[in-house]
């Protein structure tokens, strides 16, 4: 009878075991990061220098959702094939990143309403979301608001010649542009 108490503990050993590694495993699946909610994805703070212009920096268009990232890399190619460099001036932001923004502002401009006109409180943020791009200097942004659109990529706010946003729709057309991001 040993032998098959001692065999059973083996097999119990065993499952513990395979339960152990595979929780792990199952978080490896998801990129590696184990976040699985986009909005805690977080970017990069900065970038290196833009070449084109010093007063702005060319980020790496990390955190982004997937299909934005290969619509951004697509975009970003086609205005190479037209001589212009397109840097990322800011892109991913997770809502702890948002939020440091936000208290930021909230500081410098006295109440959160205030605030609210300059940079968006983390939940209504699309950077957060992980489809919007802020392109500079300004003739790449002028050259996206012109071609972008072909690409999925539409200027949405009047007050933010910079902040462009992909939509797999708006290759049929952008929607109308709205005032600015509160509106
Ligand atoms: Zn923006």
């Amino acid at each position: 009878m040993t032998w098959r108490i001692v065999a059973l503990v083996a097999v119990v050993v065993a499952a513990v075991g395979a339960m152990v590694v595979a929780v792990p495993l199952a978080v490896e699946v998801v990129g590696g990061r184990g976040l699985a909610v986009l909005e805690d994805v977080p970017g990069p703070e900065s970038g290196p220098e833009c070449p084109v212009d010093s007063r702005y920096v060319d980020e790496e268009p990390d955190g982004l959702r997937q299909d934005v990232l290969a619509a951004w890399r697509e975009l970003r190619a086609a205005a190479e094939r037209d001589g212009v460099l397109a840097c990322v001036n800011d892109g991913k932001r997770s809502n702890a990143q948002q939020q440091r923004e936000f208290d930021e502002a909230v500081e410098k401009f006295g109440t959160e309403e205030l605030a609210a006109g300059y940079v968006l409180p983390p939940g209504k943020s699309n950077h957060v979301k992980g489809f919007a791009v802020d392109v500079q200097p300004w003739s790449a942004a002028e050259w996206v608001a012109e071609h972008g659109q072909a690409h999925g990529w539409c200027r949405r706010y009047d007050n933010e010649y910079w902040h462009f946003e992909y939509d797999p729709d708006y290759r049929t057309g952008c929607p109308e542009m709205l005032p600015d991001a509160t509106s």
